[in-house]
Formats: structure tokens, sequence, C-alpha cells
């Protein structure tokens, strides 16, 4: 398949008129590379007759060293959700200082839940062992350890929480087989780690089968993560539509895209019910600004989804096209020059000059494009409204800071306890360590103590403000809690390692 099919009906702005009038789209030129590659990318679609009104916008590293730690204004904002396509060359985000991702909290406050990353090869123009490659990430974008939701507890641990809901498993694989559908894939994949992290994986991967039954005619599997990547990186002209969790998706798009010939050619759109955003999915670069030498393939072809996006199949067609026969003509960036390949290492905008002189033209020996659907392939999926379970509080964990040893720690939990409820087990960073712990396991200062309702009891909150007083008053530096219920009669909860 010679598309790099994108997409679904595109939310439309006010007044936007598609293809006979004059879209706006917003842009961030970003930072590192980013100036050099959309300056070069813009000039490309223009040249192919999009017919597009560019807004810029300014975000990212000049924001965040100015003090403004999101890195992004109020301004900003309002093109945004006005215009709801945003066109955006990757930014750098400081190390340390409280920074945010500027690309999360964008993806995650415009509801861009669905994140498209194809992956193809384009043997034997661009150099690769993988001749047949040709997938397609959908990687969810918004969950997971995304959340960004990080604490350090003890002297010695920290955490940070992966969230994953229902309504997000749900409209992520739907995504993903309403994609497959809609552009003749036959098979999606689905890849989590739910051999360990039972509840969270375990739903995405359970919400994944549950779809899959309304999609008989595509083929669908399931792989552990780790085995799955392995495959994915050895053989990935084996799969064709892959679907998994944030993080997952974050790292093995960079995998499937360098091994395709370049994580400089890769591009992505980030989908949501009122917004979308394209952009490449490599980063800033910074090693490489200012010389002229990124690739821009990334972000240019990222604009050719827009334009499928927006409406304007004929002008993303041309362009992909004249793209497709530059790199077919062996007009290559540094990061895919191959000699005995290649047959002119050219700067960036030396790239985009060479595509604009190809406009046009068709590539000869690779397939051609053509997009006819002006961006109506298939509704964005929504996640249907469903009954609230019957909840129950069954028990209590309390994380506790302490250097005693476990037994000490047992001693004076137990010393709190008012009845009906127990003491059920100490763990630490997981594994039980009390009752019968052994004496090889490694603790560190942070325990979870699990109290836990005794047969025939009941257990309320007021138990637990009770039991926490009594903590307080006994001197116990406790650091957090966790309710413990069950759903319909399902623990929402998982067992200790060795429980
Ligand atoms: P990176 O993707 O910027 O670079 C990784 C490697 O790929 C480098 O060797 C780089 O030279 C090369 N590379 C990347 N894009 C290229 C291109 N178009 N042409 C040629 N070579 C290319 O990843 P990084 O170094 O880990 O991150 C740099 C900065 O980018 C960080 O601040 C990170 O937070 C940010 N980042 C931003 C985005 C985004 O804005 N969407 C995504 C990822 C990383």
């Amino acid at each position: 398949m010679n598309d790099i099919n994108t997409l679904v009906s595109p939310p439309r702005a006010e007044g936007q008129s598609g293809r006979s009038g004059t879209v706006p789209i917003t842009v961030a030129y970003g930072d590192g590379i980013g100036p050099e590659i959309m300056e070069a990318s813009l000039r490309v679609l223009m040249a192919g007759g999009a017919d597009i009104a560019p807004e810029t916008i300014t975000i990212g590293e000049q924001l965040y060293l100015s003090g403004n730690t999101a890195g992004i204004d109020p301004g900003a904002w309002e093109s945004l959700r006005r215009t709801r396509v945003f066109y955006k060359a990757p930014i750098t985000t400081p190390q340390g200082g409280g920074y945010k991702s500027l690309n999360v909290t964008v993806r995650k406050t415009l509801g861009l839940y669905a994140n498209i990353r194809p992956c193809r090869s384009y043997a034997p123009f661009v150099s690769t062992r993988h001749p047949g490659m040709d997938l397609v990430i959908v990687r969810e974008n918004e969950e997971d350890l995304y959340a960004g939701i990080e604490h350090r507890q003890t002297d010695d641990v920290y955490q940070c929480l992966k969230l994953i809901s229902r309504p997000g498993c749900e409209k992520i694989n739907r995504y993903a087989f309403a994609y497959a559908q809609a552009y003749g894939r036959k098979k999606v994949t689905c890849f989590t780690k739910d051999n360990i992290m039972k509840l969270t994986d375990g739903l995405f991967h359970k919400v994944f089968r549950e779809v899959a039954e309304a999609y008989p005619d595509i083929e669908n599997e399931h792989w552990i993560i780790d085995i799955g990547a392995a495959k994915l990186a050895d053989t990935p002209e084996a799969f064709d539509v892959l679907v998994m969790p944030n993080l997952y998706g974050d790292v093995l798009s960079d995998v499937a895209a360098q091994i395709a010939g370049s994580v400089g050619l890769a591009p992505s759109a980030n989908i949501g019910e009122h917004c979308a955003m394209f952009e490449a999915i490599h980063g800033s670069a910074p090693r490489r600004a200012g010389k002229n030498s990124a690739n821009p393939s990334g972000l240019l072809l990222a604009g050719v989804m827009m334009l499928v996006h927006i409406g304007q199949p004929e002008a993303a067609a041309r362009v992909h096209n004249a793209w497709l026969r530059t790199i077919e003509d062996g007009i290559h960036t540094d990061d895919i020059f191959k000699p005995g390949v290649s047959k002119e290492r050219v700067s960036t905008s030396a790239f985009a000059d060479a595509v604009i002189a190809r406009m046009g033209l068709t590539p000869v020996h690779l397939d051609s494009v053509a997009y006819t659907a002006s961006g109506e392939a298939f509704p964005v999926p929504t996640a249907s409204p469903r009954k609230p379970a019957v909840k129950e509080l069954v028990g209590v964990d309390i994380f506790v800071h302490s250097t005693q040893p476990v037994e000490e720690i047992a001693r004076r939990m137990q010393a709190t306890i008012t009845g009906g409820y127990e003491l059920a087990m100490i763990t630490n960073r997981g594994v039980k360590v009390w009752p019968q712990g052994l004496p090889e396991t490694f603790c560190t200062d942070h325990w979870r103590c699990r109290f836990l309702a005794q047969p025939g009891q009941s257990f309320n909150p007021a138990m637990v403000v009770e039991l926490l007083r009594r903590l307080t008053l006994s001197g116990v530096d406790f650091v957090k809690t966790e309710h413990l219920f069950t759903f319909d009669g399902e623990p929402g909860f998982s067992l200790g390692q060795g429980q």
C-alpha cells in the first residue's frame, strides 16, 4: 500500500471552506531543527497547491525559558481552538526545572486520543533490512504513564501513576479497527504487558478483544509487548495495524520508523473528536539545529496527512507523489544518504527545492498515490455509555515510610486495628514480605500495609479515617492510602507478588 493512510472525518472549523476557500491552520515552527524543516515543508505544501492560511504561534523553548513552565500561552490556545488544525514542528522540552512536555499537554488538552504513525520502507531507494515493511502504529495518546502524576513518597521511593480508562481503551481500539477497515488493512495486532499489569494492560487487552468481535473480517492477534517488540524489530513485514498503550507506542514507533529507513521519514497524525495535530514523530534534534541538514520528510508527510484531513486530496497526492519521485531519484538528506543507493546528498532546503521541481510528476518504480476521499473515511470513534458497577469498599492499602524491620511495622499496624478487619499482608515494592517473607528480599523504606474486612464483616470510609487517626497518634508516617473496592463483586485491586 503506498498511501500514508490517515484519517477520519475532520472536525471542520467555523467558516472553514475546504478546497474553495483558504483554510486557516495553526502553525508552530518549534525548536532545534523545527524552523528549518517547517519552512521547507510549508514551501513544498504551498507549491503543491495547498489552500491553507497558516497562523503562526510561538510555543516551546522560548516560552519555557521565559518562565512559562507550560510552554504555551493563552493566545495560542485561542488559535488552536478556532482553527482546530495544528501543524507543529518538534519542540525541545528543557530537562528538569519542572517543565511539562508541551506535546503531551497539547494532545491531552485538545483530546487528541489517537496517534497514527505510518512506518513503511521505500526499498530499494532508501536502505533498509525490511523492504516489505508497511505498518501503521495506532498509539493511545492521552493515558498510561503520560498522566504525568509522579510523587516522591519516601527517602528512597518515587512513583509514577499509570492510568488506563475504559473509555480510553474503547476509543483507541475502535479507532484501530475502523482505520483498518477503512483502508483495507487485513490485521490488527495489540501489544500489552497484561501478564504483569493485569488490571491496566489487562483492560486494554480485554477491550481489544471486545472490539475485535465487531470486525470478523479483520484478523486480530495479541502479543505480550516484550516478544511483540522483538518480532516487530525482526520481521516488521508480519505486521499491519498495531494498537497499543501510550508508552509502548511511543517507543516502538521510533523503532519502526528507524528500521524502515530513518526516524526522519515518519509522519504522525494526532486525532481527536474536535481537533487534529500533525507532526513528525521525531524530536527537535538539537545537535543538527542550524545546519540545514535535517530531513524534512516526516513533517512534510504529516502535512500531506493534514491536507487529506482538511479536504484537499489532490494537493496531498501531488505533494506526496513529487516526494516519492524525489526519494526514488536518489536525492537524499544526510540521514538516509548511502553511497551506491543515493545519488545526491542534499541539505534540508535543497531537498525541498528538489520536491518542488518534481511537482506534477509521479514515481516510476514506487506506487504512486491517489487520495480520493476528502477526509471522510470514518467518523472519530467515541466511547459508549456504561451502567456504573456496584462498588463496595472492602479494605484499604496504607503506604508507610519506615526504616524499621517489617515485624515491628506489622506489630504497630496490628496495635491500631479496632475490629472487623485485619492486617492481611505487608509488601515492599509489591513483593509480600509479611507474613512469611524471605530474608533474601531486598526492602526499601516504602511499605504497603493491606487491611481487609474480615469474612462477613463490612468495611466503610469511617473505619479508614479512624485507622489513620490512630496511626497518626502512634507516630506512623503514612504517605498514601488506596481504597480497595470490588466492582460487581470482582476485586478492583491486584494481589501482592507471592501472596
Ligand atoms: P530526536 O528525535 O530529536 O533525535 C534523535 C536522533 O534522530 C538524533 O540523532 C537526531 O539527529 C536524529 N533525527 C531526528 N530527526 C531527524 C531528522 N528530521 N533528520 C535527520 N536526523 C534526525 O530525539 P531526542 O534527541 O531524544 O530529543 C531531542 C528533543 O526533542 C528533546 O527535548 C525531546 O524532548 C524533544 N522531542 C520532541 C518531540 C516533539 O516535539 N514531538 C518528540 C520527541 C522528542
